[in-house]
């Protein structure tokens, strides 16, 4: 089998048999280690003189480099966070657009291109990873590197009405185009492409996910990333520690906790989870002091200054809920700002009655799967779900809820509460059903098989007409 160069913004080696963060690390490592490779990116830091380190462990060798700081400013901070990632997630009012900042990402997507190639082989496939590097393929075509190059978006594709608020949406999307396969996490994003492709560039769409765009043929399909079930349930029923922190008041007596757990950013809704949170206890007075909400959100892009606002914006709201409802031996709300080991996540999960997930917009949103696959069969809590996370798509057994209704979100919760023991077990078995068919290993293998696949002319099935002027 061809070796494997998979290649993302942040490269997190891991070593066999220890603990690690993401999922996403350990199914390419998995992957990494059968075929054999190089997993390459940025190294996490600024520095002034970014150099290219090689590492090898077993069949992997890790290859990283710095980035300078008007690079992290303008790729990083710049077109990467502050234009693309607002805008895939539906944010025109979050985005900015600065022409220095493209230039900036343009540039350092050429330059890892360039690092990159002396370390390829002529038979070696190239899995690229996410916004940060939509242009990477066109860049290595350029320096004339021929390898089959797949990429995966992790994030949403936006509505082409969305996307065209980007000036250079024709240029990205052009070299976004020189991948030989583009992997989507469902078929909503996949479909938002094809408009794209049909409508504003009138690209050929063809069967079996074929295109024909700016001159070049690829496909484009969905691959909903899974979840590692067995894994997350060996965990959660393992964990002991700080388990019963959950579920109890202080004085003693029996309490329900809903839990969430998301990176601090405006995509996850956290506003409106608080504000349906506090409409909850107003509505449904009977829950006081019955149930607890523990949100667990790390800060992340804290340089960022829409982050530090809706960072502020939790604190006052925080305050507020508990400043309106607490009592001596009952605090409503537990607000913790700091990121926890996945172990102890997964503890909590097991132990919280329900799962609160409701992002105005995610790509999947691999808490949704984590929460459902820890839960105990036998008395398993309910996933409450937005339909706007990616996950949706697949878990239609968790109960949706629309994160813009705040009384909605509250009806549901108070709904997600009182749930028979009969309807928490037929949900969550179905919602397994999918996790278990879907899982990690899966996702990657899906990928690949279909990158290492015969490439394919599209047989033509649709051609938008050109526009009447
Ligand atoms: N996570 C973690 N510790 C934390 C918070 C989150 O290990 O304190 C993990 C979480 O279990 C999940 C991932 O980080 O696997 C977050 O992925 P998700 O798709 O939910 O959101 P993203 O952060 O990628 O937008």
């Amino acid at each position: 089998m061809s070796r494997l160069v998979v290649v993302s913004n942040r490269v997190a080696p891991i070593k066999e048999g220890k603990a690690v963060a993401g999922g996403l690390a350990v199914g390419v490592f998995d992957a990494l280690r059968d075929s054999g490779g190089v997993w390459f990116g940025w190294n996490g830091e600024v520095t002034s003189q970014p150099k290219l380190v090689c590492e090898t462990v077993g069949s992997i060798t890790y290859a990283t480099i710095g980035l300078n700081k008007r690079d992290y400013d303008q790729y990083y901070r710049g077109f990467s966070n502050a234009t693309l990632w607002p805008i895939f997630h539906y944010r025109i009012d979050l985005a900015r657009y600065n022409r220095d900042e493209y230039e900036g990402y343009r540039r350092v997507n050429r330059m890892l291109a360039e690092q990159l190639k002396p370390l390829l082989q002529p038979d070696d496939v190239l899995w690229i990873h996410d916004y940060h590097l939509i242009p990477f393929a066109e860049e290595c075509r350029q320096l004339g590197i021929r390898n089959r190059i797949g990429f995966f978006l992790h994030i949403p594709f936006p509505a082409p009405e969305i996307l065209t608020a980007i000036p250079p949406h024709n240029e990205l999307l052009k070299t976004f185009c020189s991948y030989d396969l583009i992997g989507f996490q469902t078929e909503v994003d996949r479909q938002a492409f094809e408009d794209y492709i049909a409508r504003e560039v009138r690209g050929l769409i063809g069967a079996d996910n074929a295109m024909t765009a700016y001159g070049h043929d690829f496909r484009a399909k969905h691959y909903p990333i899974g979840v590692m079930p067995d894994e997350i349930r060996k965990t959660a029923e393992s964990y002991r520690g700080r388990r019963n922190m959950i579920g109890r008041r202080e004085s003693g007596e029996p309490c329900e906790t809903i839990i969430s757990v998301d990176r601090l950013d405006y995509s996850k809704g956290l506003v409106e989870r608080f504000g349906a949170y506090e409409e909850l206890l107003d509505r449904f007075p009977e829950h006081r002091r019955q149930v607890q909400f523990l949100q667990i959100a790390p800060t992340s892009r804290s340089d960022v200054k829409t982050y530090q606002h809706i960072r502020q914006q939790l604190e006052t709201q925080a305050g507020h809920i508990n400043g309106r409802y607490a009592d001596l031996d009952w605090m409503p709300l537990h607000y913790l700002n700091k990121s926890h080991e996945r172990k102890i996540l997964m503890g909590l999960f097991r132990a919280a009655r329900i799962g609160l997930v409701t992002p105005l917009r995610d790509g999947m949103n691999l808490v949704a799967k984590e929460y459902v696959a820890a839960q105990n069969p036998d008395d398993p809590g309910v996933l409450v779900l937005s339909r706007f996370a990616g996950a949706a798509r697949e878990l239609s057994s968790a109960v949706i809820v629309n994160p813009y209704d705040r009384v909605g979100m509250a009806e549901a919760l108070d709904r997600a509460l009182r749930m028979p023991l009969e309807e928490r077990k037929d949900r969550y078995e179905s919602m397994m059903r999918v996790i278990r068919q879907n899982d990690l290993a899966g996702w990657r293998d899906n990928f690949l098989r279909d990158l290492r696949g015969p490439a394919s002319r599209p047989v033509l099935l649709r051609q938008t007409p050109a526009r009447a002027v």
